[in-house]
């Protein structure tokens, strides 16, 4: 099929669509989910109604009704389990080499954080792409063992508040300090972190400790700071070096999993100046940096814009080139989210 084709000629980047069910608490005020359609028999696709119209039913062309598609549209009912199942294959390429990142786009309280790292400590059935993609790793490297191949693991978690760079996993003496990206040395395009924590990792344990310890230290920045975690980009990365000394190959790759900063509009009448308002301003740059980055390549254009936010600087060796990327556009199921759920998917149909 021709779209397919498509597809491949586009190769690396895909877009899954997911929406959260309604909590608990939302079923009083919001009955159903008649604004958000799911056409029976196409997993790809997805009917965002204006919610006044859907209640008439009644669909007028044009400015009601929006039709979208993406690679996968995963409706409430799925489960994390189900969702792993489609990117585990995307995981393990970073085994033989690839450079893989995925992310989570959408605005405060639509399921990033669930999706990524799921509800609570690791929860075999509810954990996220995370916890799940970790254990694929060390699983995989395992079964690559047989074949000759030894594997060395490190992981590094960094926050990236109001462009600036902050390790998640540094010791309390260090957390205030700020990081910086340069280049390895001055003929090289590698880029790295003085001073950011990779620590060696041998194990899944290992690694949901450092989780662990990344999430008490954006936690204590919450309460001091109105909720920053979700002003924030966290960069969760794994980085992979193979060598299979009887064939005499190496591969060396990184695994980035990015739980983007909440993706909504600031509504006009608070802004107020100030803090929130740069905050704001600092997260729109920082994801139409990273829309831009993401159109140029699928583009394959000759000049990818990497340099105009710290976040794109950051993935700069591990976007583009051979790379495999995935972004998860989670959406709120409430109808009272529907302009930053249309705001959601229009950014991810451009990166599609
Ligand atoms: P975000 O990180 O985008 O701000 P969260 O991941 O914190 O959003 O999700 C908001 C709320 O919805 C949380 O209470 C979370 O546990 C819940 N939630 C999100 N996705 C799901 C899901 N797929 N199933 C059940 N609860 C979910
Ligand atoms: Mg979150």
């Amino acid at each position: 099929r021709l779209h397919n084709l498509i597809q491949e000629l586009k190769g690396n980047i895909r877009v899954f669509c997911r929406v959260r069910p309604l909590l608990p608490e939302e079923e009083e005020r919001q009955k159903n989910l008649e604004h958000l359609r799911f056409p029976p028999q196409d997993n790809k696709a997805l009917v965002l109604c204006r919610p006044e119209e859907s209640h008439i039913g009644r669909d007028r062309r044009g400015d009601v009704r929006y039709d979208f598609s993406f690679d996968r549209v995963f409706p409430p009912a799925a489960s994390q389990h189900e969702i792993f199942e489609e990117i585990a294959s995307l995981v393990q390429s970073a085994l033989d080499g690839y450079h893989v990142c995925i992310f989570a786009y959408g605005q405060t309280g639509s399921g990033k954080t669930y999706t990524m790292e799921g509800p609570e400590a690791f929860d075999p059935e509810t954990r996220g792409m995370i916890p799940r993609a970790v254990r694929q790793v060390f699983q995989g490297a395992q079964e690559l063992a047989e074949k000759g191949w030894e594997y060395d693991f490190s992981a590094s978690f960094l926050e990236i508040y109001n462009e600036s760079l902050r390790d998640l996993l540094a010791a309390r003496s260090e957390r205030g300090t700020e990081l910086e990206i340069r280049r390895v040395s001055s003929v090289s395009e590698e880029l790295h972190v003085p001073n950011l924590r990779c620590v060696p990792v041998a194990c899944e344990e290992e690694v949901l400790g450092l989780l662990r310890t990344a999430a008490a230290n954006r936690s204590v920045a919450r309460t001091a700071l109105n909720d920053r975690s979700s002003r924030s980009h966290s960069v969760f990365q794994l980085r992979i070096r193979g060598s299979n000394a009887g064939r005499d190959l190496h591969c060396a790759s990184i695994l980035s999993l990015v739980d983007l900063a909440g993706s909504e509009r600031l509504d006009k009448s608070q802004s107020r100046g100030g803090d929130r308002l740069r905050e704001t301003q600092a997260i729109n740059t920082s994801l139409s940096a990273l829309g831009l980055v993401i159109m140029a390549l699928s583009n394959k254009e000759s000049h990818i814009p990497y340099r105009n936010s710290k976040l794109t600087y950051l993935l700069q060796n591990s976007l583009g080139g051979s790379a495999k990327m995935l972004m998860f556009v989670n959406i709120s199921p409430l109808e009272e989210n529907f302009a930053e759920s249309l705001n959601s998917l229009r950014f991810a149909s451009k990166v599609n």
